[in-house]
């Protein structure tokens, strides 16, 4: 019904697109009632109706052709990044059985699609060397379905040392998938500025109204559960927080506050360079427990998130023990030994061996970890 082109069309097994009419749209995808327009396949040759009446299941993903251009391989590479990203749980992700499924790859290099840019603010203090910054993406009406955990890919503009486009580069998104406001579905990001960094620099210097060539969505595995009664430990450092924003917000319009439902170990050099640190102040703890750990601050021992872990070693074994636990690890991949470390005492004081849990969870879809 949404087809202004009549290019769907259905029988009693299979809803079909033509791709002789279809223009791209992507209309028909966020209204389908039946889920029966929400997944595809990329290909090189459009499968022909008759082909797509014959399915009882959707084909394999095909090996894509990419010519000279380069941009199929461009969208394989992310999809390598991700999962290098993905490997720190020690094997194959798997996504928490209740997770809503995913969009993937509904843009692409070869076809991005453009976003306007809504707002960026700077979330660290004037004074902190680090600059990060949540950045507002506005599709404008343009489909663009994402869940929390999942990535975009932003494409710089201009070209690399070697005369070629820049390649997409990676960004989870920090808003939940009704968008930064109930029904915007608006997009945010959290950005920090590298030096001599193409994407960051390019992102961190956009202004209101312009814009950016957007890719993805991309991650099938790093979401949250639906089910209202799991319990999150979410680990991160610096801009690692950028899906545990999103992850919050989410649970905050749909589970609201609960004791012991949400905890989070947060690292940061110091309070004005952790990015989201006066908003954070305001969340209840009924909603979210904080452990904000620094490792700057004058006068201070240095602490990362996995000795505040071990200093809390009995709420972290509660939580550990519960078969609802959702463990999410997101931030720099240097963390993950540490990290590792504090689970592993833990887990001994309450009888359990922590590599066998660890992967009994993630066979589960119960532990996450997203480091770069
Ligand atoms: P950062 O400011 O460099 O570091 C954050 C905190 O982590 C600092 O307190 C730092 O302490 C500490 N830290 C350093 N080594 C550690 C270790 N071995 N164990 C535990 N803590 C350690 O962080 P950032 O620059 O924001 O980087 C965050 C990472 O998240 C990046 O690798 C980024 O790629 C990744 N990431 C970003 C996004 C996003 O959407 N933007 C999403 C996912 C992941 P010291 O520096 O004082 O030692």
């Amino acid at each position: 019904m949404t087809c202004s082109i009549g290019a769907i069309t259905h029988d009693d097994n299979n809803v079909v697109v033509d791709a002789e009419k279809c223009n791209y749209c992507m209309e028909c995808i966020p209204v389908c009632p039946t889920g029966s327009i929400d997944e595809w396949r990329v290909v090189n040759t459009a499968y022909t109706l008759e082909d797509q009446f014959g399915f009882e299941e959707l084909p394999e993903q095909q090996d894509i052709d990419t010519g000279s251009s380069d941009e199929g391989g461009m969208d394989a590479a992310i999809a390598a990044m991700l999962d290098e990203a993905h490997s720190g749980a020690g094997g194959k992700a798997r996504a928490p059985v209740s997770a809503a499924k995913p969009e993937t790859n509904l843009y692409t290099a070869a076809k991005p699609v453009v976003a306007t840019i809504q707002g960026s603010y700077r979330l660290t203090g004037e004074d902190s060397d680090s600059d990060v910054r949540h950045i507002i993406l506005n599709f404008e009406g343009q489909p663009f379905p994402v869940l929390e955990g999942q990535n975009i890919g932003i494409i710089p503009p201009g070209s690399d040392d070697e005369g070629k486009p820049h390649l997409p580069r990676l960004y989870s998104v920090s808003s939940p998938r009704d968008g930064e406001r109930p029904n915007y579905h608006n997009v945010s990001l959290t950005v920090k500025r590298e030096a001599g960094g193409v994407c960051s620099n390019y992102l961190c210097d956009l202004k209101m109204g312009d814009k950016v060539n957007v890719t993805g969505p991309f991650g099938t595995t790093f979401l949250i559960p639906d089910d209202p009664e799991a319990r999150l430990l979410m680990i991160c450092t610096g801009t690692g927080s950028a899906p545990m924003r999103a992850f919050t917000m989410r649970r905050q319009r749909t589970v609201g506050a609960k004791s012991g439902g949400m905890t989070m170990f947060f690292g940061a050099r110091t309070p004005d360079s952790l990015p989201y640190f006066g908003p954070l102040s305001k969340v209840p703890e009924s909603l979210l427990k904080q452990h904000l750990v620094y490792s700057r601050v004058d006068g201070q021992p240095k602490e990362y998130v996995q000795d505040r872990m071990m200093q809390e070693e009995d709420e972290v074994a509660e939580i550990l023990a519960d078969p609802n636990t959702h463990i999410y690890i997101c931030g720099l991949r240097g963390m993950e030994d540490g990290v590792e470390r504090a689970f592993t005492n833990i887990a001994e004081s309450i009888g359990q061996q922590w590599a066998a849990l660890r992967d009994a969870m993630r066979d589960e879809g119960r532990y996450h970890v997203e480091t770069y």
